[in-house]
């Protein structure tokens, strides 16, 4: 009830403008009268706890004045943190029907509208809403939108909607969200052409890399999975965990395995823990296992990793024929200790998960959950 006294501050600026506006003295009695009238039925209806006619009419009162309409969205803005959206929507339609609103009022409105529709679950009025606003240009409407369609998955609404206002679309995280649309909507068809789109959009997406190096993969296209896994791991390290396996497969495919272990060397001073086994896993393929072992405990002095740890227990078991029991047995420990573990993170909200999810299923961003880092991690 209290938040409702709130629209006595329009009352008073209504009256305020009215005295001000009219110079005829009898014409700004008139008006105040209807004011008085008009905000007296409404307070009635609220003091008699029928609070949506005592809204209805004092939003009335904004037929006189547009100065007001500022505290009638702060006070619905109260209405939906309260959890109360019957009636932040109501003020909402009853601001949007107001002929006297300013098209920038009228567009920030419609905008509350759709956030008051989405957590209602509303969705299809909240999308109609957010429409009107992204064909008018407000990119404000942008990130509900496409959260919208992510949650529908609308994929090729989405699609539709960047191909027709790619002007609107200027944060990053707006295009990563994009160029997953167009993968969703790609694995879908059979030639890969909406991914390929992903792949030219200006923003560098991690997704439509590693999608089109699967897919040539699995045609056994093995330069063309070189090439887009090659462009992810050296634009993002992080990723590699992702396919290296058919990454090594791809250029031994090909006989290319020399070019492979220069690749891991390349990636060694940014890469994470399997780039550094990778390494020592070239190392003792070209006979040099003290090498290896020397280089590995050195690395996990600097940077401490569980998945390093085990692969020193396997470099230390051919090294020492006599402990190679212990060190299987000791080893076998961390690998169920390891399989415990979550393999992927959110960078974004720190969500862990032992699956791979492009759409954070927490926080909702796109490509934040990628392979964990850190102790347990890669
Ligand atoms: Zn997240």
């Amino acid at each position: 009830m209290l938040e409702l006294l709130f629209l006595l501050l329009p009352v008073a600026a209504a009256y305020g403008y009215v005295m001000g506006k009219n110079s005829a003295k009898n014409q700004a009695h008139e008006q105040n009268r209807i004011i008085t009238s008009e905000y007296s039925k409404g307070l009635k209806y609220l003091l008699d706890r029928e609070e949506d006619q005592g809204l209805e009419h004092l939003i009335k009162l904004l037929e006189v004045s547009a100065d007001t309409v500022e505290h009638y969205l702060t006070l619905a803005s109260l209405f939906r943190k309260r959890g109360e959206l019957d009636r932040a929507i109501k003020i909402h339609e009853l601001l949007l029907k107001q002929p006297s609103l300013a098209n920038e009022d009228l567009a920030t409105n419609r905008l509350e509208l759709a956030l008051d529709y989405i957590m209602a679950g509303m969705l299809d009025s909240a999308e109609e809403h957010l429409v009107v606003l992204i064909k008018s240009g407000h990119n404000e409407a942008v990130d509900p939108i496409l959260s919208l369609y992510s949650q529908l998955r609308e994929w090729n609404k989405g699609v539709n909607m960047y191909e027709a206002h790619r002007n609107l679309f200027t944060k990053p995280q707006q295009l990563a969200t994009i160029a997953n649309y167009y993968c969703e909507a790609g694995l879908e068809e059979k030639d890969g052409e909406l991914i390929e789109r992903a792949f030219r959009l200006k923003h560098r997406a991690l997704r439509p890399l590693f999608e089109l190096g699967k897919a040539a993969f699995a045609k056994k296209d093995y330069v063309k999975s070189i090439y887009y896994w090659r462009e992810l791991a050296t634009y993002q390290p992080v990723t590699v965990p992702l396919f290296i396996k058919d990454l090594e497969a791809s250029y031994h495919a090909l006989n290319l395995d020399e070019q492979f272990d220069e690749l891991i060397e390349e990636l060694l001073c940014q890469g994470g823990v399997l780039i550094r086994i990778k390494y020592c896993e070239v190392l003792v393929k070209n006979g040099e296992v003290e090498k290896a072992i020397l280089f590995l405990t050195s690395s996990l002095k600097r940077e401490p990793s569980i998945r390093g740890f085990s692969f020193l227990l396997q470099l230390l078991s051919r090294k020492q024929d006599d402990m190679s029991d212990v060190l299987a047995q000791v080893d076998k420990l961390v690998r169920s200790y390891i399989a415990t573990k979550h393999e992927y993170q959110c960078r974004h909200c720190g969500f862990h998960s032992h699956t791979l999810y492009w759409l954070c299923p927490s926080c909702k961003h796109w490509e934040t959950t990628l392979p964990a880092k850190g102790l347990d991690g890669y």
